[in-house]
């Protein structure tokens, strides 16, 4: 996490894509990894369980006590969160609506249905 890209821009893309999946299922460390490598984005453990833990402290995210000490730590939204992630993604469409306005009018039905909870974007109109 050297350059200036990662610091000023990916890595609020990261925060913003754990929390998606915090919501959805719950993550832990190397999930987070793997779907992060996945998506074309090569983080260290390094990067990525200190940026969990700030996301925790900031109220976010909460990490469920594991049964077990060997078991991962699984963090799941907290309603904070989800109220950061519903304002988000309303940026996120207008935005992406802004810069990218092809692909949005490609997936419009997906930026409809992840707005419904938040501000309508200008594609749903
Ligand atoms: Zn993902």
């Amino acid at each position: 996490m050297s350059d200036a890209v990662t610091r000023e821009f990916l890595l609020a893309f990261w925060k913003i894509h754990i929390l998606h999946h915090a919501e959805e299922q719950g993550v832990y460390g190397h999930w987070m990894l793997e779907e992060l490598h996945r998506h074309g984005y090569r983080l260290s453990p390094g990067t990525l369980y200190p940026l969990l833990a700030r996301m925790a402290r900031r109220g976010w995210i909460r990490a469920a006590t594991p049964s077990r000490s060997r078991e991962a730590r699984i963090y799941r939204i907290t309603p904070a969160g989800s109220e950061v992630l519903t304002r988000l993604r309303a940026s996120l469409a207008e935005l992406q609506y802004e810069v990218t306005p092809t692909a949005v009018r490609r997936t419009s039905r997906t930026a409809r249905k992840s707005s419904a909870a938040g501000r309508r974007p200008r594609a749903a109109r």
